[in-house]
């Protein structure tokens, strides 16, 4: 039988946004391998697992500890913040996987930031949007400089995921000032911070107002489309439907 390593999307954080089918993996996991803090989430909830956890920045390195976990026969669990497949590691999974041909993998989806935090905010993503990753880690800000250009001109409300690094603080800043470019000042935005976590915290601006925050690497940030609105504290993105004014219907029965 050949090995297999299931890459679980783990939603944001919290286990009711976990789906029935990431706990079930997890509960039959011989390995659980992930970054630090969430391993520390899971800890409590499944005991009796042997937990791996590596730091960030060392992706390769967890990635290929899995591999060698399933070559010993153990029923290993790599899991994600999220979706594994959306800025997580799910496709350097299978790159890596080119080198152990005794392996199969399983991508499980979790609930992604863009869907959890939307949900916090109001509705911001109801209709035709882009996510864009403020990390330069791994893209020449260049071309996240290009991507946020081209989304603020085909009018697309935009995700931006890693809006901070410890490292980098200004990165939102910065992009902000690229969409000013484009989108007036006024324009509905918001931004979550612990999506489905302790001290989740839910904030509506204008894009002048993004501008000035200071966020940090647990946040994402959304900014709407020509359509959005702030209304009644919450941010929503309309999809054009046409509401007419209340009728009283008479029938006859
Ligand atoms: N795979 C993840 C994204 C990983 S990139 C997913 O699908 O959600 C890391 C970025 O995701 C963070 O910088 C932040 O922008 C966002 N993020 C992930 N979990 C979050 C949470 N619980 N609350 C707020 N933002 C979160």
């Amino acid at each position: 039988m050949r090995n297999k390593i299931w890459i679980v999307g783990m939603g944001p954080g919290r286990e009711e946004l976990m789906t029935a089918e990431a706990i079930n993996i997890l509960e039959e996991a011989d390995v659980i391998v992930g970054y630090t803090v969430y391993i520390d989430l899971l800890r409590r909830r499944f005991t009796g697992k042997e937990l791996v956890s590596t730091p960030m920045r060392q992706e390769v390195q967890r990635c290929r500890l899995c591999y060698e976990e399933a070559e010993k026969g153990k029923r290993v669990a790599l899991v994600c913040s999220g979706d594994a497949g959306i800025y997580g590691l799910a496709s350097l999974m299978y790159e890596l996987g080119e080198r152990y041909p005794g392996t199969e993998l399983a991508v499980i989806p979790g609930i992604t930031a863009a869907s959890s935090g939307a949900a916090v905010l109001g509705a911001p993503l109801n209709h035709d949007f882009c996510t864009i990753s403020l990390s330069d880690l791994l893209t020449p800000w260049e071309t996240i400089e290009k991507r946020l250009a081209a989304a603020a001109a085909g009018d697309f409300a935009i995700v931006l995921y890693n809006p901070a690094s410890h490292k980098r603080k200004d990165h939102l800043k910065r992009a902000c000032d690229i969409l000013l470019r484009y989108l007036e000042p006024e324009r509905p935005c918001g931004y979550v911070e612990n999506i489905g976590r302790e001290g989740t915290k839910a904030v509506t601006c204008t894009l002048r107002e993004l501008r000035e925050i200071q966020v940090n690497m647990f946040t994402t940030v959304f900014i709407g489309n020509s359509q959005s609105q702030i209304l009644g504290g919450k941010l929503i993105t309309k999809r054009g439907y046409r509401i007419e004014r209340d009728t009283v219907i008479c029938g006859d029965n």
